[in-house]
C-alpha cells in the first residue's frame, strides 16, 4: 500500500503523518499556506475540458473550482490519508457529509447495506429512514459481534458492510478483519467510522476499503470546527467528485479551506492529545469499576472486546478517550452528570467527543435518540447510560476525587 506520493506505509500513523507534512511549503514556510480562492485559472482555454472531464486534476497541480478540489483541503486531505494508511483522502463539511458522500457513492437504487446496530444516532437515522425512502437503499443491522448473522444479512444486492471501529456509545469494537473478510466474500465494501479512534486504530490496515471520520470530534480536538473526511483509494475519492454522478460533487458539502487550515494545525498533536485521553480514560474506568460501577472501557480486561481491541491497535496510544456507565436509571445518570459539572466542575454536560475538558451525556435522550425503544435495546444502550469523553485537563488526583463524589451522588438516587 502506498500514500498520496506513492511512498512505503510506515507502521506508525503519526510517523506517517509527519513525513506527509513536509511535503507542503510551496512558500517555504513550516505551515501550510490558505488558498482562499473558490475559482482557479488556466494558462490555455484548451485545458478547460480536461479539467471539466477530470482528464487533469490536482495531481497533475490543475485546480478548478473550489466546490471541486482546493489546495489547502487537498493537503489536510493528504496528511488525512497518511493517518489512516489510505492511497487517497478528501475532506467534506461535516462527518455526517462524508458519510452520506460515501454512502451514495458505494450504493446506487436497489442496492442493500448491512450495518451494525450500534452507531452513532444520525448514521443509523440516515440508513434506516433516509437512504430508503429518497434513494431505495435498504439496510438491515445486524449484531457485529455475531459474525453468522453479518453473513446470512448479505444479499446479492449488499454493496457495504458498514461499522464503527468502536461503536457510539457502547463501545463494542469490530473485528475488522473477520468483517473485511466477509464483505470481499460478498464482493462488498467494508466502510468504517473511525471517528472515535483515530491514531488508536488504522482500520485500512485491517481491511477496511473506506475509512471515515468526523474531524469534528478528535481530529480538530477543539470542538469549534464541524468537518469530515473519506479516506480511501483514489477512485473512490474520484468517483465521489464525477461532474454527473458524484455524491459530493453534486450534493456539495465542501469544506471551506480556512477550517482545511485549522484542522491541519491541530493534526501534528493528535497523537499526543489521544494518548492524553486515553490515559484519562482509563484511569477514571478503573477508578469507577473499583467502586463497583458497570463500566464500558476497551481497556479494561472486563471489556468484551478487550482482546480483540488490543490485537487491532497501533501499539504506545492507549485504549481511547471515551468510557461509558451504566446507571441503571436516567435519574442516577442526571444526577451523576449534573453534580460533576454543577458542582465539581469535572466536565460539561454536552454531545460530542474529542475536547480537552470531559464530556458527559446520556445517550438514550441525545446522541441516540434517533434510535426508537426496539433499537435502543437491541443495541444494549439503556436511559441510565452516561458516555463521557475524557478531557485531559486538571490534576489527576483531583479529577479522580470528583469523579467518585459524583458517583456516590449518583447513588443517593433511590
Ligand atoms: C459526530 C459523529 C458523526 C457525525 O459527524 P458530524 O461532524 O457531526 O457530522 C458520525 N459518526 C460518529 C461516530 C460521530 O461521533
Amino acid at each position: 500500500m502506498s500514500d498520496f506520493s506513492g511512498r512505503t506505509v510506515v507502521a506508525d500513523p503519526m510517523a506517517r503523518v509527519a513525513r506527509s507534512r513536509h511535503e507542503f511549503g510551496e512558500h517555504g514556510g513550516v505551515n501550510l499556506s490558505i488558498e482562499t480562492s473558490a475559482t482557479f485559472t488556466v494558462m490555455e482555454a484548451g485545458k478547460m475540458p480536461a479539467l471539466f472531464e477530470g482528464r487533469e486534476g490536482p495531481k497533475g497541480g490543475c485546480f478548478l473550482y473550489g466546490r471541486h478540489f482546493n489546495p489547502t483541503v487537498m493537503v489536510l486531505a493528504r496528511h488525512l490519508a497518511a493517518l489512516e494508511a489510505t492511497p487517497h483522502a478528501y475532506c467534506t463539511a461535516s462527518g455526517m457529509a462524508a458519510i452520506s458522500g460515501a454512502l451514495l457513492h458505494a450504493c446506487d437504487s436497489g442496492d442493500h447495506v448491512v450495518a451494525g446496530q450500534a452507531l452513532y444516532g444520525g448514521t443509523w437515522a440516515l440508513l434506516h429512514d433516509f437512504l430508503p425512502r429518497k434513494a431505495n437503499v435498504h439496510t438491515t443491522f445486524v449484531d457485529l459481534s455475531d459474525l453468522k448473522a453479518v453473513r446470512a444479512a448479505f444479499k446479492k444486492e449488499t454493496r457495504v458492510l458498514y461499522c464503527e471501529t468502536v461503536s457510539n456509545p457502547t463501545l463494542r469494537v469490530a473485528d475488522l478483519p473477520a468483517l473485511a473478510a466477509i464483505a470481499h466474500e460478498h464482493g462488498a465494501r467494508l466502510i468504517v467510522d473511525n471517528t472515535f479512534s483515530p491514531v488508536t486504530v488504522t482500520p485500512a490496515l485491517h481491511g477496511a476499503d473506506v475509512v471515515i471520520h468526523s474531524l469534528t470530534k478528535f481530529i480538530n480536538g477543539a470542538s469549534d470546527i464541524v468537518a469530515g473526511c473519506v479516506c480511501a483509494e483514489g477512485e473512490f475519492i474520484d468517483g465521489m467528485y464525477d461532474l454527473h454522478t458524484g455524491s459530493l460533487m453534486l450534493l456539495g458539502p465542501a469544506m471551506d479551506p480556512r477550517a482545511a487550515y485549522e484542522v491541519a494545525t491541530r493534526l501534528p498533536n493528535l497523537g499526543l492529545r489521544m494518548s492524553a485521553h486515553a490515559e484519562r480514560a482509563l484511569a477514571y474506568a478503573q477508578a469507577l469499576e473499583a467502586l463497583g460501577a458497570k463500566v464500558v472501557y476497551p481497556g479494561l480486561p472486563s471489556h468484551p472486546d478487550h482482546a480483540l481491541f488490543r490485537r487491532l491497535a497501533n501499539p504506545g496510544y492507549g485504549a481511547g478517550g471515551l468510557l461509558s456507565v451504566d446507571f441503571g436509571s436516567a435519574e442516577r445518570a442526571n444526577r451523576f452528570m449534573e453534580h460533576l459539572q454543577n458542582t465539581e466542575d469535572f466536565g460539561y454536560m454536552a454531545v460530542s467527543l474529542g475536547f480537552s475538558d470531559t464530556l458527559m451525556s446520556a445517550s438514550a435522550s441525545s446522541t441516540s435518540s434517533e434510535l426508537d425503544e426496539g433499537a435502543l435495546r437491541a443495541a444494549g444502550i439503556s436511559p441510565g447510560w452516561v458516555r463521557l469523553s475524557a478531557g485531559y485537563t486538571g490534576r489527576l488526583e483531583d479529577r479522580l476525587a470528583q469523579l467518585e463524589r459524583g458517583y456516590r451522588k449518583a447513588l443517593e438516587v433511590s
